[in-house]
């Protein structure tokens, strides 16, 4: 019962950085907090394989459809390779802002990133964990001189307090609307 406007094929999104940045706690955030305001931790989608869920984003009053995946730990072993990146339209880089060496492995990311996905994939890097200033040990300029230095968009995120969270996801989707 879709719209006509609604593009039917759906764009494939995938989730990438090391394990605990809040991937999975950010695909939650997205499908679940904005129906009923609560936080629900890593562990709600079941982590056994790649899992994928759908998300609708209204952008501009057109509807662009997420396919939204998610890695789970595979990410520990690098084994998620070409066949993750190989059909991936967009993708969302993470970091955890209380996590030095999450930080630093990004470029390590980019450079598998660029080897495997396709070149004009959208991308975003995203400080997640926004939240937890206390113990913040990347600066915000950090990651923002880290994204100008490759050419992307940077947003800090916190999946626990959802900041971030849809405006992420609707840039994105503007992005995939715009180069439809
Ligand atoms: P993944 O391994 O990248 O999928 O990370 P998870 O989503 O499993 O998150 C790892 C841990 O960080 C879990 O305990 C989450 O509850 C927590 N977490 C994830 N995102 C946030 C966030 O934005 N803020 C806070 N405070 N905790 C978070
Ligand atoms: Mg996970």
């Amino acid at each position: 019962n879709e719209p006509p406007h609604c593009s039917s094929l759906p764009k494939t999104t995938i989730l990438v950085g090391d394990s605990g940045v809040g991937k999975t706690s950010l695909l939650t955030c997205v499908l679940v907090r904005f129906k009923d305001g609560a936080f629900l931790g890593g562990n709600f989608i079941a982590t056994v394989g790649i899992d994928f869920r759908n998300k609708v984003v209204d952008v501009d009053n057109l509807k662009v459809k997420l396919q939204i995946w998610d890695t789970a730990g595979q990410e520990r072993f690098r084994s998620v390779t070409h066949a993750y990146y190989r059909d991936a339209q967009a993708l969302l880089l993470l970091y955890d802002i209380t996590n030095k060496p999450s930080f630093d492995n990004i470029r390590a990311w980019l450079t598998e990133i660029h080897e495997y996905a396709q070149k004009d994939v959208v991308i975003m890097l995203l400080g997640n964990k926004s939240d937890m200033a206390a113990e913040r040990v990347v600066k915000t300029e950090e990651g923002e001189k880290l994204a100008k230095e490759h050419g992307i968009p940077f947003m800090e995120t916190s999946a626990k307090t959802g900041v971030n969270i849809e405006l992420a996801f609707h840039a994105i989707a503007k992005e995939l609307k715009h180069r439809a």
